[in-house]
This record gives C-alpha cells, sequence and structure tokens, in this order.
C-alpha cells in the first residue's frame, strides 16, 4: 500500500465524515417517520449502514439503479474502472482495421492499387472506420445501441471514432458532420437516430457542428443484409432528399456523413449525391464498423 494507500485512507475518512453528516440530514427523518414510536430497530440499523457509506459509494448506489450493471455487450459485470456501459475488456478486444490502408478510402490493402475505393463516387475525398464488422465484440456494441435501447453506447463509440488518423485537408477544411438520416416511423420506433448520437458525440470532440436538416430519408429502405451490392443500389436509390432549410450552409462546404457501419457504402453513397447536388463541394464518411470486402487479408 504504502504513502499512496494512507492518503486514499485519510480521504475515505474525510468523506466518510462528510457523508455521515449529509446521512444525519436525510436518513434519521426518513427512519423516524418510519419507524414511528415503537423505534424500529432494524430501520435503524439500515440508517447506521447508510451513515458508514462513504458519498461515492452512496453515489455509484444511486447511479447502480440508473445504468446496468453488466456490459451491454458481453454481459459481465462492470467494474468500477469501467467508465461507461461497455467494458474495457470489449473495447480491447476490438478487432481494429490493420495497416497498411489506403489513404483515400481507409481500406486495409496488400499491395498499390485499392478495389475498395471504386465503390465511391469522385467527390469522396476520404473515409475512415474503427473496426471490422461483423465481428465480436463490434457487433454486439452496434446491437445494444441500435436494437436494445442503450443510447448511452453511441457516446463511447463516438471516443473511438475521433481518434481516427485523417489526411491533414480533412482535418482542415471539415465544416460539419451530416448522419445519415433515419425515416421518421424508424426514428419513432427506436426513440433516436442512433447516427445522430454519434455525430454530436464526434462534433463536441471535433469541436465542429451536426447538421441534421441538409438531409431528409424520404423512405425508409429495406434490410439489406440480404442483398447483392448492385440490388442494394436500387433499394437506396431515391431513398434521400434534400432537407427543406439551411441549405445554403452546404455551398462549398467539406462535410463527414456519419453512420454506425458501411458494408458497400451505398448508403453513404446515395446520402453524399444529395448533399453534392445540394451543394457540398467535397463529402467525406465516417463509421464504426466496417464489413469485409471479398479478398480482404484477414
Ligand atoms: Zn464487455
Ligand atoms: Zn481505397
Amino acid at each position: 500500500m504504502g504513502e499512496g494507500g494512507a492518503k486514499e485512507g485519510q480521504s475515505r475518512g474525510g468523506r466518510t465524515a462528510d457523508a455521515a453528516r449529509a446521512g444525519r440530514a436525510l436518513v434519521p427523518p426518513l427512519v423516524r417517520d418510519r419507524a414511528g414510536s415503537r423505534g424500529n430497530a432494524a430501520v435503524a440499523a439500515l440508517a447506521d449502514i447508510w451513515r458508514r457509506l462513504d458519498a461515492r459509494e452512496q453515489l455509484s448506489g444511486a447511479i447502480d439503479l440508473l445504468l446496468p450493471r453488466a456490459c451491454v455487450s458481453c454481459e459481465r459485470l462492470l467494474s468500477r474502472l469501467d467508465t461507461g456501459i461497455v467494458c474495457g475488456l470489449c473495447w480491447s478486444r476490438l478487432a481494429y482495421l490493420p495497416s497498411p490502408r489506403c489513404e483515400r478510402c481507409g481500406h486495409p490493402i496488400s499491395s498499390g492499387s485499392c478495389r475498395w475505393c471504386e465503390l465511391l463516387p469522385p467527390f469522396v475525398r476520404a473515409v475512415r472506420s474503427v473496426c471490422w464488422m461483423p465481428v465480436e465484440p463490434a457487433s454486439s456494441i452496434v446491437h445494444a445501441l441500435k436494437y436494445e435501447g442503450w443510447a448511452a453506447v453511441a457516446t463511447e463509440m463516438a471516443e473511438r471514432m475521433s481518434r481516427l488518423a485523417w489526411p491533414p485537408d480533412v482535418v482542415d477544411e471539415r465544416a460539419a458532420l451530416v448522419p445519415i438520416p433515419l425515416a421518421s416511423a424508424r426514428k419513432r420506433q427506436r426513440g433516436y437516430n442512433q447516427s445522430a448520437l454519434i455525430a454530436s458525440g464526434l462534433g463536441l470532440r471535433w469541436r465542429i457542428p451536426v447538421w441534421e436538416d441538409v438531409v431528409v430519408r424520404s423512405r425508409e429502405t429495406s434490410s439489406q443484409t440480404r442483398l447483392t451490392p448492385e440490388q442494394r443500389l436500387d433499394n437506396v436509390a431515391g431513398s434521400f432528399r434534400a432537407g427543406d432549410r439551411q441549405l445554403e450552409r452546404l455551398r462549398s462546404a467539406h462535410v463527414v456523413i456519419v453512420d454506425d457501419v458501411v458494408t458497400t457504402a451505398a448508403t453513404l453513397n446515395a446520402c453524399a449525391k444529395v448533399l453534392y447536388e445540394s451543394g457540398a463541394r467535397i463529402i467525406s464518411y465516417v463509421t464504426f464498423g466496417r464489413a469485409h470486402a471479398s479478398g480482404d487479408r484477414l
């Protein structure tokens, strides 16, 4: 233990004294109300235990009621070292995209040429993603955000996405983030747009605004999971349109579209096309997960 342990002991003692004072303010009236004149010994004993807890323990007890006690990805119990609702072990096991990667699209490459870039329209400057999908634990993390209502996961994903390395011109020029919009029925059902939550976390870290109203979803596309790349293009064609207002902001801007996962880039490309036709000059993409393409090194 040594000196650090002694200091910790002192500080805990100080907090205990503060907590005891706070406890005396809060608990005895409660105890008196509950116990009445009979002086219920069990309630008094509980109050005594509460007084002995330090402030941090009281606070964490209250927060435990609001947050899950288990990692939303692997379901192991969270420890006090875990700052979010996905555990440190899960974050350490992410299958990060390996190097070397294409400077433009960020896809791992083994030779000089990049096939993944062929998916992208010419006005797309750069694409970056954190990890492979669908690979655990990334799949469970995205599932928790999209289908289990754990909106707070978006902040933790945004933190990892904010550390991605970009070409210097993208960092200099990026004016705003544009989350892939959801159709209103899907948004009502989920309660939030997961891409917008990620974008707001990224915007705080990159210190740029989020423009949610420059593009809207004109219709929800059916699930793309089982479609070929050609079918995906047909599926998303016409699914986005320019927003009704704030479009002048787009003029000559370099904007970064945000989505949770990229597979064939069909959805991102369809959204980018609308932004480009509305005046954006350059567009980049950022996603948390990226699906393998045929021929990838694994
Ligand atoms: Zn976990
Ligand atoms: Zn490339």
